[in-house]
């Protein structure tokens, strides 16, 4: 071994000595290595703005036409990429729908997202808030998520019950209905709302939280977001590729069920009143009839 040679073992040897001399402590994001990675769950619903409806016969929302991502999704959304741009993170959609959804997958990759996965198979067709939360978790499960966001309650359903069954299902501590969330060396922070005050509540990742209309607004995707989105992969998953057995999906075998469907009873006519130099008097009439002075 020529005296160079010598020279350099002893530096190497002296360097791993002084290494192994000290301790130091690594915190990436709380345990996590690497990019972070986010999944939001987005539901495509009827537009709240149409006149929705529910079919007398299946007893299910007729999903037909002005299908929309929620607006509580589009927030949940934003707020994942507010995570992405304060620090290295990828961003996935999430959704189990009909085909029409991939439509909404889409916008949400317009805004920023990075990838979507669509959970697609006409057996999911009327499945409840059970089965939904068993589909995402089986899709779920395996893809090292270290934060999943998703909106505190649908437009149609509005059971607000699948974000902690999922939670549940997946084994992740859960915060929701956050109206403001901060991700910070791997832990989750956020505002809940409470009737009387707020609540700051915190968990270390990987975690679930909710996400409530208070929580940001959605940005508009950009005609270059509108481009990109158009190459973002999406990544489709049919029932057998979740591992869950016929005999538990849909609404054949949902938890579950829609006895009856009664549409709304029509408007009636408001209250009319003519003012005659008597309409105050009969305002206050017509209030303190209605107990409501
Ligand atoms: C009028 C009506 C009444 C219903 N009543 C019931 C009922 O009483 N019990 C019951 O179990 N089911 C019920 N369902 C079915 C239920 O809506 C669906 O199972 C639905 O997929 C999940 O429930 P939700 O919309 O209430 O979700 P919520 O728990 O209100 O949604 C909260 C969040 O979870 C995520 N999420 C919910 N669904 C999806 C999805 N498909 N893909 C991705 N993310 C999602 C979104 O982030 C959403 O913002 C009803 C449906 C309708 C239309």
């Amino acid at each position: 071994m020529c005296p160079a040679d010598n020279l350099q073992f002893s530096r190497t040897s002296n360097y791993i000595a002084m290494l192994q001399s000290i301790t130091f402590e690594v915190r990436i994001n709380g345990g996590m290595v690497g990019m972070m990675k986010i999944a939001v769950l987005v539901k495509q619903v009827p537009d709240t703005w149409s006149d929705r409806k529910i079919d007398p016969g299946t007893k299910r929302v007729d999903r037909s036409k002005d299908q929309v991502i929620d607006e509580i999704n589009e927030k949940a959304v934003e707020v994942a990429l507010q995570v992405k741009e304060a620090q290295d993170a990828e961003v996935v959609v999430v959704t189990m729908g009909p085909s029409s959804a991939q439509d909404g997958l889409r916008k949400m990759l317009a805004m920023g997202a990075d990838s979507g996965i669509h959970i697609v198979d006409d057996a999911f067709g009327g499945s409840d808030a059970m089965q939904t939360s068993a589909a995402l978790a089986a899709a779920l499960k395996d893809k090292g998520f270290d934060l999943v966001v998703a909106g505190n309650e649908s437009t149609d359903g509005r059971t607000a019950a699948v974000p902690a069954m999922l939670a549940e299902r997946l084994g992740l501590a859960q915060l929701t209905f956050l109206r403001t969330l901060e991700v910070k060396n791997g832990v989750a922070t956020g505002e809940r709302l409470l009737p009387n005050g707020n609540a700051t509540v915190s968990a270390a990742l990987p975690a679930l939280v909710s996400v409530t209309e208070q929580i940001a607004e959605a940005r508009y995707p950009n005609f270059k977001g509108i481009l990109a989105a158009k190459k973002k992969p999406i990544e489709s998953i049919a029932l057998s590729g979740l591992g869950i057995d016929a005999s538990q999906a849909g609404g054949a075998n949902s938890w579950s069920v829609v006895e009856t469907v009664t549409p709304k009873p029509p408007r009636e006519g408001g209250t009319i009143i003519k003012d005659d130099g008597t309409a105050g008097q009969q305002l206050a009439d017509y209030l303190a009839k209605a107990n409501l002075i």
